[in-house]
């Protein structure tokens, strides 16, 4: 016995092992007995694992839920080619909107899908969790309304995102290009990497929860603060400057006592919408607390940043509030600083100086915009 151990590789390769002296010289009797044809087979398992594997980590190594997408449809890509693959997801766990981002020939295209909603697939993927042919899932829902939008773009299978909250996505894969269905290794392979993608998107999707106001979907002060902080640090070893924008409606003590604070959740959701729609990308437009939010222009001088709060400040007092009673229209008073590495740059001191314009606007009478400046602090406080 200690023979054999002594004998026996530190780290045997599965690879090599059917090529090892005492197998060869054997080989005749071990292939008689079935052993050859197991190793080779568990040989094949083995490799098939180590490249589920590597895919996996690589989706894991992704922090935003645009590249795991990009990832996942590269990775499929290996493998064979369906008509689409779409994800939808749910931004926000609280509210029912959702978003659809899907790809063509591995490329992202418009999708003519149309849903409100993923609920009608919650109970039934919290009690069955995994990937499933699209055809079966519709005959087991049997609700015709909720699965109509899915069969008329040929899906064909359905993987569900789960998390603690419940059904946070979906994702559709359409029928092979090709060849016919998919056979039951490709579906086990989708099965298992879908397994890594919808965990992987998950958590991201915790995360970027975490960094949210959940009443508006914007940013919240903490994360606002954090990415404030990375820009003054920033324009310090920079020549450029950057631009802090704060808003507070107008009287909305007032809107709230005669219409209620229902429709004054309302209003607010609307504005931050709004808000979101008026700015780039880049910019990160936050709810500071109560009625007061901010926007952080990375690279933005005086005059873009005047622009962009005008452009918010005329949004807002024309945008339509969906409620069952008509509402008055609402305003915004509006504060402007913008730093660069000549000005005070901490953190504190430039929402002190937006705050500073933003109180000025209200004392000119409301619905109006400063831009902070020495002289005008002069004039005004
Ligand atoms: P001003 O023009 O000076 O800003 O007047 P204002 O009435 O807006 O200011 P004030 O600070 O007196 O009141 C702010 C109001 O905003 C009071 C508060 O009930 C309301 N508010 C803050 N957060 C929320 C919210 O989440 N939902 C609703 N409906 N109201 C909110
Ligand atoms: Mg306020
Ligand atoms: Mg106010």
């Amino acid at each position: 016995m200690e023979e054999v151990l002594k004998e026996a590789p530190a780290q045997p390769d599965d690879d090599n092992f059917l090529e090892r002296p005492v197998i060869k010289e054997n080989r005749a009797f071990l292939q008689g007995l079935g052993v050859i044809n197991y190793i080779e087979t568990l040989n094949r398992e083995i490799r098939k694992y180590k490249s589920l594997l590597t895919k996996g980590l690589d989706i894991f190594n992704h922090t935003t839920i645009d590249e795991i997408m990009d990832a996942t449809v590269y990775q499929i890509s290996d493998q064979f080619l369906p008509s689409f693959i779409a994800f939808l997801w749910k931004p926000i766990q609280t509210k029912e909107d959702i978003t659809i981002k899907a790809y063509k020939n591995y490329v992202p295209v418009n999708i003519d899908l149309h849903v409100d909603c993923i609920t009608p697939f919650e109970k039934f993927f919290m009690e069955y969790p995994k990937p499933i042919n699209f055809e079966l899932l519709a005959f087991q829902l049997n609700d015709d309304d909720a699965v109509k939008p899915y069969l008329d773009i040929n899906t064909e299978i359905a993987v569900p995102i789960l998390g603690p909250f419940g059904l946070y996505g979906l994702i559709l894969i359409g029928t092979k290009i090709f060849e016919d269905g998919y056979s039951r290794d490709e579906l086990l392979f989708l099965q298992q990497l879908m397994g890594f993608v919808s965990q992987a998107i998950m958590n991201l999707l915790h995360y970027d929860h975490s960094l949210r106001d959940v009443k508006t979907g914007l940013y919240n002060h903490g994360f606002f603060l954090t990415r404030l902080n990375e820009e003054v640090y920033r324009t310090k070893r920079s020549s450029s400057c950057s631009t802090v924008i704060v808003m507070d409606v107008d009287k909305f003590k007032d809107f709230n006592d005669t219409y209620g604070h229902l429709a004054g959740d309302k209003v607010l959701e609307t504005l931050a919408q709004v808000i979101k729609n008026n700015v780039r990308e880049d910019d990160i437009p936050s709810r500071f607390g109560g009625e007061e939010f901010t926007v952080l222009l990375p690279n933005t001088d005086k005059p873009t940043a005047w622009n962009v709060a005008e452009r918010l400040r005329l949004s807002v007092s024309e945008m339509n509030v969906k409620w069952n009673d008509p509402l008055p229209q609402v305003t915004i008073s509006v504060g402007i600083y913008t730093f660069d590495r000549n000005t005070p740059t901490d953190v504190s001191s430039i929402i002190r100086r937006a705050d500073e314009a933003l109180y000025i606007s209200k004392k000119r009478g409301r619905n109006c915009c400063t831009m902070w400046s020495p002289a005008i602090i002069k004039e005004n406080i």
